[in-house]
């Protein structure tokens, strides 16, 4: 963490991570979810333009995504749930409140282990709608309600996060486990994974106490990783020079100014109770049963850390699986498997994978060929000769008895040799260079 940016405050983060499931159609109404490049107002009904009367049915593979996330951010799955209404008044958002969920999520008290060793602390997942668009031109206002109805995810930690290394590798490992789960591309450009950071600062023995600041700043819609560090950065500094003068930066939201590299005020920070929540009457209470949770599980397997701990196991460096799982992506690791039952050891195959561009755009044959073709032998001459120099020394008795006639002592030093190149040396070129050896 960057002390100098600091200076003696310390950093807390917490995230708000909304993601856009892949469903093909939208959150309460049939409209089609693909919407994508399409022509403003063309993926619309009644029900998501929010007309009087339009009742939300709920779309079951949207609650079922939000699960699997919960499940793999290993929070307790919540047997009751329900959507509750959250008022507020914005033209994107006709019928003066978005369905979402208060009181009972789907999901709740998780957590993510993190590159640090530290823990991502998980408050909650729940589900909600996305609401419509409005774009500014000539004067007017233009509203699109394509994206209006769309189901997002909503993931919340709680304010967790002692450095940006740390909120930025959440986020990022979010977004792994989305691709690897199916749940969503969560591709940033799209909209489809939006973050929010929560950031204030403290002091050290605030800190110590584990004392919050009275205040919090949330920088919304951010939609890189990049800017999501930058954002960060540019609110310590905004942050530190209030304290710094003895006062209290104000609880607000702001947005990030990738061009300027500053925030800029939004709107005051509404409290909770300012969005009046109450159950959406129009949608029945869910209930789940653990024979459905139990169905649930089977993805365990196909979590990035579940992958990355077989490979472990293999002897793979824990660096290596990570670039592996969660850089470089499922068809990779699936490639790192065919080359192992294709006789690859597991360390060679993810040396392979990561450090062999000239390898990388070959198929799975077609690289245990070019490995076996290069028979993965080391014939430089300096280099064996410096080993069986080595063993020649350590075994002072066998060259004595190959000096005394004795044939077999040359196998057993050569036997050594390739045991310390761990079979890689070029046989003959051992043989050549023991035997020159022994004359001397
Ligand atoms: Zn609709």
């Amino acid at each position: 963490m960057n002390e100098e940016l600091l200076g003696k405050y310390k950093l807390v983060v917490g995230m708000e991570v909304h993601v856009q499931p892949k469903t093909e159609t939208k959150m309460f109404c049939g409209c089609d979810a693909n919407i994508w490049g399409a022509e403003p107002n063309t993926h619309t009904c009644p029900t998501c333009l929010g007309l009087p009367g339009a009742l939300p049915v709920p779309n079951l593979d949207g609650v079922k995504k939000a699960q699997l996330l919960g499940l793999a951010l290993n929070c307790t799955l919540n047997n009751d749930s329900r959507f509750d209404r959250k008022h507020y008044f914005y033209p994107d958002l006709p019928k003066g409140y978005q369905i979402s969920q208060y009181k009972q999520p789907l999901c709740e008290n998780g957590s993510l282990s993190l590159e640090s060793g530290n823990t991502a602390d998980i408050e909650r997942v729940h589900l909600e709608e996305d609401v419509a668009k409005s774009f500014h031109e000539g004067g007017k206002t233009l509203v699109d309600f394509n994206k209006s109805g769309l189901p997002l995810i909503e993931v919340v930690t709680r304010p967790c996060f002692r450095s940006i290394e740390d909120a930025v590798d959440y986020c990022k490992k979010l977004q792994v486990i989305c691709r690897y789960l199916g749940i969503s591309e969560a591709d940033m450009e799209k909209g489809q994974m939006r973050l929010e950071a929560n950031i204030s600062l403290r002091t050290g023995e605030m800190e110590e106490k584990d004392e919050l600041s009275p205040y919090k700043v949330e920088v919304k819609n951010i939609n890189s990783f990049k800017y999501m560090e930058k954002a960060v950065r540019a609110e310590i500094v905004r942050q530190r020079e209030i304290l710094e003068k003895g006062e209290m930066p104000k609880q607000e939201n702001r947005g990030y100014d990738e061009f300027k590299n500053i925030t800029v005020a939004q709107r005051d920070k509404e409290e909770a109770s300012d969005y009046r929540y109450f159950p959406e009457p129009d949608i029945p209470p869910m209930v789940f049963d653990e024979k459905y949770f139990n169905e649930l599980r089977a993805v365990e397997g196909s979590l990035p850390q579940s992958l990355r701990d077989v490979m472990e196991k293999k002897g793979v460096a824990k660096e290596q699986s990570r670039i592996l799982v969660e850089v470089m992506g499922a068809a990779v690791v699936e490639k790192f498997h065919k080359l192992i039952e294709g006789g690859l050891d597991a360390v060679k195959a993810a040396t392979v994978l990561i450090n062999r561009k000239d390898l990388f755009e070959l198929n799975v044959e077609e690289i245990l060929n070019k490995i076996k073709g290069e028979g993965e032998k080391v014939s430089d001459t300096g280099e064996i000769r410096k080993v069986v120099e080595n063993v020649m020394e350590k075994n002072q008795a066998a060259v004595t008895d190959f000096k005394n006639g004795k044939e077999s002592a040359l196998q057993f030093l050569l036997g050594n040799v390739m045991r310390e190149m761990k079979g890689k040396a070029d046989a003959s070129v051992a043989i050549e260079t023991i035997k020159e050896l022994l004359k001397k």
